[in-house]
């Protein structure tokens, strides 16, 4: 099956990197929101994207104009029926996620497929409440959306072997490279990376070293760009903490608790960037 039209669900961080990743590679996209105002925002800073690559000679200025063409805003689900495949990119809510898909389902064709940009919730039980399970997949795009490569293919239980091996030639085709995931909480990358922020936080709270020495270490060691306390700040503390809590109420293995002071920081409402607060000041 070939994917010519997108529909993005969500016009929000990742909704509108998806829209704009899309669009960019040749894709009609169809971006539908809750209201105009959110289709708005979406639209500014997908369009400051494109015009930052312009800047920096990696997008062509015709380029730039076509992607802009091929986007169509809405804010009437009825406009994804000319969809071959529906990504959603809302709030992380199973009971959002859920009455979402059945509007969108209400409206698409019988072949067309529906994805989930979830980071935690299981594609498996997601997929359960769909009519029919096997076009539903987990397609986890990284943030932000335009510049990271990775996308994290996840088949359900139901999840049919065609609908994985389209989105696969898909997410090529959007320049992105792929890796085939099976449902579990996590799935691959925030697996490994969470628990390793965690840990970070517990070497911190031990005064094993300072938060400046922790980042260094593992910046200069182990080669990563950005330390695992910087990267909490960048990636949220909030959602840093309710992943560890994921992870241990859905595995119930005790090496997933999630470090105090993490949950104290959160507490405080010492989230990050967003915040101007986290481990670090931002002023
Ligand atoms: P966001 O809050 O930036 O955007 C969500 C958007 O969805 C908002 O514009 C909101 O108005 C819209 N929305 C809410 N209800 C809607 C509805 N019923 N119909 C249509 N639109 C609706 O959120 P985000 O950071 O883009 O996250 C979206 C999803 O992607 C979540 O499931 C999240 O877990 C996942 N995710 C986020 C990141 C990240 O780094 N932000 C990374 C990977 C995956």
């Amino acid at each position: 099956m070939k994917i010519e039209t997108l529909g993005v669900v969500g016009a929000g961080t990742m909704g509108n990197g998806i829209a704009q990743s899309a669009a960019v590679s040749g894709h009609n996209v169809v971006l539908v929101d809750i209201n105009d105002a959110a289709l708005a925002k979406g639209m500014a800073t997908l369009t400051a994207s494109l015009d930052r690559l312009v800047a920096k000679g990696k997008l062509a200025a015709a380029a730039r104009e076509g992607a802009l063409a091929r986007i169509e805003t809405s804010t009437d689900y009825a406009r994804l029926a000319a969809a071959d495949l529906i990504i959603e990119a809302a709030a992380e809510d199973f009971g959002l996620k859920t009455r979402i898909f059945k509007q969108v389902e209400s409206v698409v064709r019988p072949e067309a497929i529906l994805a989930s940009n979830t980071s935690s919730i299981s594609i498996t039980a997601l997929g359960a409440t769909l009519a029919d399970p096997s076009r539903f997949i987990g397609m986890h795009f990284f943030n932000p959306v335009p510049l990271m490569p990775l996308v994290e293919i996840i088949r359900g239980l139901r999840t049919g072997a065609t609908t994985a091996e389209t989105v696969r030639e898909l997410t090529v085709q959007l320049g992105k490279s792929p890796i085939s995931v099976k449902n579990s909480p996590g799935f691959v990358v925030n697996r490994i990376l969470v628990p390793m922020i965690n840990e970070a936080f517990y070497v911190l709270a031990e005064n094993v070293a300072t938060a400046e020495e922790i980042d260094a270490g593992l910046h200069l060691g182990a080669n990563h760009p950005l330390g695992p306390l910087a990267l909490a700040d960048l990636i949220g503390l909030d959602v840093c903490l309710s992943v560890m809590d994921v992870f241990l109420n859905d595995f119930g293995d005790s090496k997933y608790r999630a470090c105090p002071l993490l949950r104290e920081l959160v507490a405080a409402g010492h989230l990050g960037r967003k915040t101007g607060q986290g481990v670090y000041r931002y002023d």
